[in-house]
């Protein structure tokens, strides 16, 4: 049998393994390493049943409706949104006693850009351990980048856990949302409408597709789709597919089509820099050997967060030394490509990580395939049979991708919000996204974003960062709750300072190092955190700061 001191050993040792396989180059090493995991795995398996644990997943500690949860004064919550921000809103909401809310989903199903996007190759290319949110532990991810759909089971896993299908309205598309003496009245363009206290919009801001004003877009002959509309039953096999964009949607989609499509024209504008990540697969032993051990889950999660945050994090916002390490992979991974007119194609002319970084082990094989083509001709216009370049030439296809992004700075603007004394959203932000700390907004009481200005963190985890912002706005439901305060929302000088001081620091971060990104807005303006994820975290976990909020009986 083996004792607690063994158990922790061979926990210590099967983490020591895990990290070290990660970081290694040298494929011999990885391979013994993997090899000692396995042997590791079968060990605590067998440790895990002497001792009578249960393959408990690390839910177990939040069984909500097993606690004692604080009895809460009447305080009805509307979120809108069903997507990674909303869900983490509810299942937060349920374990703090708050069971008064709605979430507003305009579509049939929950899980947001895992339920709207669907090409085939769809995945999360933030680590899974990583992009989980820590209050629902997953020890059962089968790849390092989990897919898509196994990201939505997850959401809709933690949807069940927490019962917040019977608070979900969907087909629900707000289209005005008006705050007046402590309401908010909400109203759909399905006719209903529904009224709350606090309304939290949790739209995200990768759900407006753009589509390229490139001439001839309505009169292709084939098919024709935005990377976010590809239906789940559209088959690319044996056509000529072209892809605009090379952006992280298109490399997902071309490292997955190139083998089934007879031709595939990648259409780029501008070069990207491509940092190599594996995808390795997890055995069902060690999720297994994990569903026994969520503190190992948890040793996971907080690796792959001192990665992201310690060296992702700090390289985008000023760590010179952290940048280096990623520009030297990244200029590796190029320099594997053994064509010199085809390398020089795929070389950015601007900083690494100036636009959102690209990872993926096998966009730049997808590429070198005999089948496909990489075509940085600049297109004159869309015709029914292709795509005309400048020079004269066209490039015949059956099927058109545009794989072309999203309105990153549109955020809730469709929600239509506007405040009494009739001042509206779209004005307070007339000049560009704002909002105090991520949270809140001056003017506008009891409103509480989640996911939108100044919430992105560079590639870090969506889940996380929800997860953080869920957390704190909940602190200030309590302090609500606490003091009967009708109303709450940032003073106009607290935002007005927190926004100079993000913009104070935009100067540091490389997304201004001399390239065109989503980060930027049409006037070149930033709005996401552009501080470290460090201080985001901080921000998040030691605040409010209530003398900041304006608190109204
Ligand atoms: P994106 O990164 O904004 O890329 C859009 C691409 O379309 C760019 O290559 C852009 O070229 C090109 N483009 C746009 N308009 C064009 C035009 N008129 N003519 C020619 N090319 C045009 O969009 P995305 O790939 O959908 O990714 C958006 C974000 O979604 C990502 O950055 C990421 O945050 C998220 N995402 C995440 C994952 C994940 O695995 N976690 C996967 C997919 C997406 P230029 O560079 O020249 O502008």
């Amino acid at each position: 049998m083996m004792g607690e001191i063994d158990l922790k050993a061979a926990q210590d040792a099967w983490t020591q393994a895990e990290f070290a396989r990660i970081m290694t180059v040298d494929s011999q090493e990885a391979a013994h390493l993997a090899e000692r995991q396995h042997e590791l795995e079968a060990s605590l398996i067998a440790a895990a049943k002497t001792l009578g644990r249960s393959a408990g997943d690390g839910r177990a500690a939040h069984r909500w409706w097993e606690q004692e949860r604080p009895p809460r004064r009447p305080l009805r919550i509307a979120i809108v949104g069903g997507g990674v921000g909303g869900l983490a809103m509810g299942a937060r909401l349920r374990e703090a006693g708050y069971d008064d809310f709605v979430i507003l989903e305009k579509s049939d199903d929950i899980g947001g850009t895992w339920h709207h996007n669907n090409y085939p190759g769809v995945a999360c290319d933030v680590a899974s351990y990583f992009y989980s949110f820590t209050f629902f532990k997953n020890p059962g991810w089968s790849q390092m980048f989990a897919p898509g759909s196994e990201i939505k089971r997850y959401l809709s896993e933690l949807a069940d856990h927490y019962r917040l299908r019977e608070h979900i309205r969907f087909g629900a598309t707000v289209t005005s949302c008006h705050y007046d003496n402590g309401v908010w009245t909400i109203s759909t363009a399905e006719g209903e409408t529904f009224e709350a206290n606090i309304f939290i919009p949790a739209t995200g801001f990768l759900h407006i597709p753009i589509l390229p004003a490139i001439e001839g877009r309505d009169r292709f002959a084939g098919e024709i789709f935005h990377s976010s509309a590809w239906r789940p039953d559209f088959d690319s096999s044996g056509k000529r597919v072209g892809i605009i964009g090379n952006g992280s949607s298109s490399v997902q989609i071309v490292s997955n089509i190139v083998d089934r499509v007879d031709h595939l024209t990648v259409f780029q504008r501008t070069a990207q820099w491509v940092f190599p990540a594996p995808n390795d697969y997890y055995s069902e032993l060690r999720q297994q050997m994990l569903s026994y051990y969520p503190e190992l889950t948890h040793r996971l999660f907080q690796f792959f967060m001192d990665w992201y945050n310690d060296g992702f994090g700090n390289a985008v916002t000023g760590d010179a030394a952290a940048q280096k390490r990623f520009a030297d992979a990244c200029q590796a991974n190029l320099d594997s490509i053994a064509d010199p007119e085809l390398r020089a194609k795929l070389t950015p002319d601007y900083p690494v990580m100036c636009k959102r970084l690209i990872f993926s082990s096998t966009y730049f094989d997808a590429l070198q395939r005999s089948n496909c083509a990489l075509e940085t001709r600049s297109i004159a216009r869309i015709e029914p049979s292709g795509v005309r370049l400048h020079d004269g030439s066209l490039v015949e296809l059956d099927v058109l991708v545009l794989a072309t992004g999203f309105d990153t700075h549109a955020y809730c603007r469709s929600l239509n919000i506007s405040a009494a004394g009739g001042q509206t959203l779209n004005q307070a932000w007339q000049d560009g996204a704002r909002s105090f700390e991520s949270i809140g907004l001056a003017g506008f009481p009891n409103l509480f974003f989640i996911g939108g200005p100044y919430s992105t963190v560079g590639n870090l985890s969506t889940m996380t960062c929800a997860e953080l912002q869920v957390d704190h706005v909940i602190r200030l439901l309590d302090e609500m709750d606490r003091t009967g305060a009708r109303e709450v929302m940032p003073h106009r000088d607290a935002e007005d300072a927190f926004v100079d001081e993000m913009q104070g620091a935009v100067a540091n971060t490389v997304w201004v190092s001399g390239c065109k990104s989503w980060y930027l807005d049409a006037k070149g303006g930033i709005d996401i955190w552009t501080k470290s994820p460090a201080a985001f975290m901080d921000r998040m976990v030691t605040g409010p700061d209530l003398a900041k909020y304006h608190f109204k009986a």
